[in-house]
C-alpha cells in the first residue's frame, strides 16, 4: 500500500523541472501514461510523491485528483516507481 507524501506539490526537481518530467527522464518515456492508482483510468498528469509502508518516498504518475487524495491505495504497476532523489 502507498499513500501520498504531504506538502510536495510546490516542489520541482532542480534538474528536470516538474516531477512528471523527472519521471519521464528516468523512464525514457514520452508517451502519455495512465494514472497508476488502482481503479482510476484517467491520464496521468502529475509525478506524484508516494510513500511506501517503510516510509520510502518515490515518484509515480498519477492524475491530478488522485495526487490530491488522502489515504492509502495500491498501484497498478510498482515497477513504474522511480527514485525522487537520483536523476
Ligand atoms: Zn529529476
Ligand atoms: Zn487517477
Amino acid at each position: 500500500m502507498y499513500e501520498n507524501a504531504e506538502d510536495t506539490s510546490g516542489e520541482v526537481c532542480s534538474k528536470c523541472g516538474t516531477w512528471i518530467d523527472h519521471w519521464r527522464n528516468l523512464k525514457k518515456s514520452k508517451s502519455p501514461t495512465q494514472c497508476q492508482r488502482v481503479g482510476c483510468g484517467a491520464e496521468a498528469t502529475d509525478g506524484a510523491h508516494v510513500k511506501d509502508s517503510k516510509g520510502n518516498v518515490m515518484i509515480i504518475p498519477l492524475c491530478r485528483s488522485c495526487n490530491l487524495e488522502k489515504g492509502k491505495f495500491n498501484l497498478k504497476d510498482e515497477s513504474l516507481l522511480v527514485s525522487s532523489e537520483s536523476c
